[in-house]
């Protein structure tokens, strides 16, 4: 069973949450005019097996934003953050 620790609320059932796509994704700049990195942006994504960053989101709870790092192999969570720091974070790098 998966579950979720939110900074939060504390460790939560995942069925609380909504999952939000890929936090790896970087949205090409609004003047791209690159149609191929718009289609990759909008339509391709990875499917991994191992730790991997995702965005969700505590519905049944706080609502806040979450980047949480999973391990898609075995369902461990590795990671949780306030998705808004984690944006900081990513920033910084
Ligand atoms: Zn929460």
């Amino acid at each position: 069973m998966l579950r979720i620790p939110c900074p939060f609320c504390g460790e939560r059932d995942h069925a609380e949450f909504s999952y939000g796509g890929d936090a790896r994704v970087q949205r090409p700049a609004l003047d791209d005019r690159s149609e191929e990195r718009w289609y990759r942006y909008v339509f391709l994504r990875d499917n991994p097996r191992g730790p991997h960053r995702e965005f969700w989101q505590h519905v049944g709870g706080c609502r806040a934003w979450l980047v949480v790092e999973r391990d898609t192999g075995n369902h461990e969570i590795l990671d949780v953050r306030f998705a808004a720091d984690a944006m900081k974070e990513a920033q910084c790098e």
